[in-house]
């Protein structure tokens, strides 16, 4: 019988490879028969705390391997693992949990009391924290005593929501089957040819696709190793270099890896595949790369509701400035034929749709299946991909996402401000840089780092704008739209100093 389910799949995997670490943090070790016993142990516990399969857990923790295992725990039970960015303030977190409805929530120990006395957590979600070396209420939960029930089976279930910034400021809960996770997985440890040889070391956050999904899925079905760091900084990364044969990263990471002078051929020679994704990565820093290390970046694109769609491939050219050709689960075109127009995927991954959100869902497709993606992107006639800009004035800043709107809400209702418009501008670390040009109202006095301090609260960090700039009035066209594109021109050279 063929194994469909990504739960079921990584069952096997671990039984495999009983005797063989697959996975660590500093000292601590865990074999797939660990691994095993692990899961079965944490999905009583989340029994114990009331969760049935099919419920909705939201996890706000620090990365640790306890979160991994918490995390596998859930695909175990078959309950539905709905992670958050640990940068979310409350506002932003009661909206998730307000949403999603599950019937646990895990955050950090140090964020609980804030969050339960902002009261944005409803009355109905049992509360337990898990910090960044384990310790808080949720590894002190008991265990049930009843019979575990037996792994997810089904491909339709759902494994996980994972919420994308949405452009109306709503945030959307992309649902990922067991299918969709089981078959980015497996096309990815065929097109990347990750093997139980390989060993990843693994700097990326667990609240996104890539580093939750992309990068551990592959490994730990192969039967590879995953190295956890808890957060990637340059010269943490460049000491353990030596030990991995792959490193996944966000382009800021190629950057910030590349103003370390450790950053040489001997400390990159043991690897053999360094991926980029989740943002553009520049043709400039693929080619510092490959002149500081001999490795040409092997550059992949994808997205929350799809996973993985292209790919530059293991063997042959790596293009720079393209995201190479769709993987083999996945068939790609462009809107209406053009040359150059949004890009339109589908394929097995391919989510079922957003959480309580059937309208939106069905405005994203079109009637034949293809998901509408919002990338604008041209394919030439070998059939490589490349994308070249955003239908949507999305802003990726340090490889996350951020919507203008939810800032902009945030600015307009200051009573001092007239006007303003958010908008994502060249920055040398972030990719991109959050700058707010603001219209103060007449006699109105703040201060660019006063309007900051108030948005401080409300957003996460990375949302934050770099800077704020002041304008008498906003370019807008014919039909009183803002004319975005005129003020990312204006202000492109704003972060210039930053270089
Ligand atoms: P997310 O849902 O957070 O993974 O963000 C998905 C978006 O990131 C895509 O729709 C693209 O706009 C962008 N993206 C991901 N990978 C690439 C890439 N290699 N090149 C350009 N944009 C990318």
């Amino acid at each position: 019988m063929t194994v469909q389910s990504l739960s079921m799949a990584l069952i096997a995997a671990f039984d495999r490879a009983a005797d063989r670490v697959l996975i660590s943090q500093d000292d601590r070790e865990l074999t797939g028969h660990q691994l095993c016993a692990a899961m079965d142990d944490l999905a009583l516990r989340l029994i114990a705390l009331g969760v049935a399969p099919g419920d909705r857990v939201a996890v706000q923790s620090p990365k640790s391997l306890d979160l991994v295992m918490l995390y596998l725990g859930c695909l175990r039970l078959g309950a539905v693992y709905l992670p958050l960015n640990d940068a979310y303030r409350a506002d932003e977190v009661g909206y998730f949990l307000r949403d999603a409805g599950p019937s646990l929530f895990i955050c950090a120990p140090a964020d609980e009391a804030a969050l339960v006395a902002s009261a944005c957590i409803p009355t109905a979600v049992t509360v337990r924290t898990l910090g960044a070396v384990g310790e808080g209420s949720w590894l002190q939960a008991t265990p049930s005593d009843v019979a575990l029930p037996p792994p997810p089976a089904s491909p339709d279930d759902l494994a996980a929501i994972v919420y994308t910034s949405g452009t109306t400021g709503r945030s959307k809960g992309a649902m990922l089957s067991q299918r969709n996770l089981l078959a980015n997985a497996r096309d990815l440890a065929e097109v990347w040819g990750i093997s139980a040889d390989d060993r990843l070391l693994h700097a990326l956050p667990l609240y996104h696709i890539h580093g939750l999904f992309i990068a551990m899925h592959p490994l730990l079905l192969a039967g590879g190793r995953i190295d956890l760091l808890p957060a990637f900084d340059a010269d943490a990364v460049l000491q353990r270099l030596d030990d991995a044969t792959v490193f996944m990263g966000v382009p800021t990471h190629y950057t910030r890896l590349l103003a370390s002078p450790g950053l040489t051929r001997e400390a990159t020679a043991n690897v053999r595949l360094f991926v980029s994704g989740s943002a553009p990565l520049t043709p400039a820093t693929f080619t510092a790369f490959a002149e500081r290390t001999g490795h040409d970046i092997l550059e992949r694109y994808g997205m929350t509701e799809c996973g993985i769609i292209c790919s530059n491939p293991l063997d042959g050219p790596r293009l720079p400035g393209a995201v190479g050709q769709p993987l083999p689960g996945y068939r790609v075109r462009i809107a209406g034929g053009a040359a150059t127009g949004v890009l339109e995927v589908r394929g097995d991954s391919l989510f079922g749709g957003y959480w309580q959100m059937p309208e939106k869902t069905r405005e994203e497709f079109r009637d034949d299946g293809y998901f509408i993606t919002g990338d604008i992107a041209s394919i030439d006639d070998d059939g490589v991909v490349r994308i070249v800009g955003r239908d949507k004035d999305m802003i990726i800043s340090g490889g996350l996402n951020i919507y203008p709107i939810e800032i902009e809400t945030l600015l307009e209702a200051m009573a001092e401000i007239g006007d303003v418009a958010v908008v994502g501008v060249p920055h040398a670390d972030f990719g991109e840089a959050v700058l707010a040009v603001v219209c103060l109202r007449a006699g109105a006095n703040l201060t660019g780092p006063e309007i900051i301090d108030r948005l401080r609260p409300h957003l996460a960090g990375f949302k934050l704008p770099k800077a704020v700039v002041f304008a008498p009035a906003l370019p807008r066209n014919a039909m009183g739209k803002v004319q975005k594109a005129e003020l990312r021109r204006v202000h492109a050279g704003q972060f210039d100093l930053c270089a």
